[in-house]
């Protein structure tokens, strides 16, 4: 595809290509961020005027009950795991990411202090978001057991770093910054043989590359709904937990809504039989009740064919910016090898962040983040062939102008 009217003439053949008018996308904008914040389901906005007017306005507290509140984590957990090879019952749609990564991985350290103990190493990646970091970091000052984090880079390859002293492994399955995937299941085949149990962060790959968690043996996956989904800013995250390890799972934060019979308003916690055990307290059912609207478009695609188009994007995006922008300083940070690539790609510019302000002005809406590194998500289920095209002319003619070179480009706001 090497003509504009190539990239039409295949939007004109994609069978994903209906998808997008169930969202409202802004006139103007190739939205290319959909790996940061996903775009508005035209769903959600009716669904968003039903929960406040008619559930919470006309039926108040009866809601619970009558509108499925009590319900929805686990309901709407159902939906998701059918994009994540789990079943029925092993997910919930609850709190953030970052919360459900401490719930994970307390409940993975505290089944390894029973099946392999004195293993001390929770085992990560230098790359990894930062909150996968912190949360770890977080985790082995409230133990105060010898826990230590050991972080796999080029340096300390993973099969090196994943020795018998490692009881847990934390890794994202796509990267946030380069979209490097990792094979889920020869990583988790290797914590296992190892003896080591596997957490998979899937922020970046839930919605936007087939997961099959219950093929791979995965032991725990936590994700976001507001990347991929299309859920909404800050709507909830969702945990899963493997179903060998639901009746040994424990996990700290025993509110209770995770309690297996929350109004018996009983003195002593004891946990929910199954899933429902991951959840803590009241749950922010607004936000909660539109993770269903993006979620049911997602459902609505084939994933293999979501994969086939990303891939097929990703290749297009490459290969115009290898052309069209050539003689720029523009490096590829994402693998090239479909196995090794989620549905984003990145490049390093030397002013990248100059640039993404440049290409924002101009309503090609990606992101940046350190070190130099601009990032461009590429959706299937809104984002098409023309508009790849589309994006690359405007990055060529930033590039070509030095559109960027302007002091309000350098100006940084709080989120990047
Ligand atoms: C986006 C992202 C998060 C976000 O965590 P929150 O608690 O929802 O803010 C976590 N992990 C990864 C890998 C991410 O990409």
């Amino acid at each position: 595809m090497n003509t504009r009217q190539a990239c039409a003439a295949a939007d004109l053949q994609d069978p994903l290509a209906p998808l997008k008018h169930r969202f409202d996308l802004p006139p103007g904008v190739l939205y290319m961020d959909g790996n940061s914040l996903g775009v508005l389901p035209k769903a959600a906005a009716a669904r968003a005027a039903a929960v406040i007017g008619q559930e919470w306005g006309q039926g108040l507290i009866r809601s619970w009950n009558t509108a499925g509140w009590f319900e929805l984590p686990a309901r709407l957990g159902d939906k998701l795991g059918r994009l994540l090879g789990a079943r029925e019952g092993e997910v919930v749609v609850t709190d953030t990411t970052s919360l459900n990564i401490f719930k994970a991985l307390a409940a993975a350290l505290r089944i390894q202090e029973q099946r392999a103990p004195g293993r001390r190493v929770i085992l990560s990646e230098r790359d990894n978001f930062p909150t996968d970091l912190y949360m770890i970091q977080g985790m082995i000052d409230l133990l105060r057991q010898g826990y230590e984090m050991r972080l796999i880079d080029d340096e300390l390859p993973l099969e090196t770093a994943l020795d018998e002293s490692v009881a847990v492994v934390l890794l994202s399955h796509v990267n946030y910054r380069s979209g490097h995937m990792h094979d889920m299941a020869a990583v988790t085949a290797l914590a296992h043989a190892r003896g080591a149990l596997a957490i998979w962060d899937l922020a970046h790959a839930a919605g936007a590359v087939p997961v099959d968690l219950n093929g791979a043996e995965a032991d725990f996956a936590v994700g976001c709904t507001y990347k991929y989904l299309n859920g909404g800013p800050g709507s909830p995250a969702f945990i899963w937990v493997a179903p060998r390890h639901t009746r040994d799972f424990w996990q700290p934060l025993s509110g209770w809504w995770g309690h297996q019979r929350p109004f018996d308003m009983a003195v002593s916690y004891e946990p929910a039989g199954g899933i429902r055990r991951y959840l803590c307290g009241t749950q922010p059912i607004v936000s909660l009740s539109l993770v269903e609207c993006g979620l049911d478009v997602a459902l609505e695609a084939d994933m293999a064919e979501v994969r086939r188009k990303s891939l097929a994007l990703g290749d297009l995006f490459i290969g115009l910016v290898e052309t069209r922008c050539a003689g720029h300083p523009l490096t590829l940070v994402t693998p090239r090898e479909h196995a090794r690539r989620g549905s984003h790609v990145s490049l390093r510019h030397p002013h990248g962040f100059e640039v993404m302000q440049a290409l924002i002005a101009r309503g090609v809406i990606g992101d940046y983040r350190e070190p130099e590194v601009l990032r461009f998500g590429l959706t299937p289920l809104y984002f098409g062939y023309a508009d790849v095209w589309d994006a690359v002319e405007i990055l060529k003619e930033v590039l070509d102008s030095r559109a960027w070179d302007r002091p309000e480009f350098r100006e940084r706001a709080a989120v990047t």
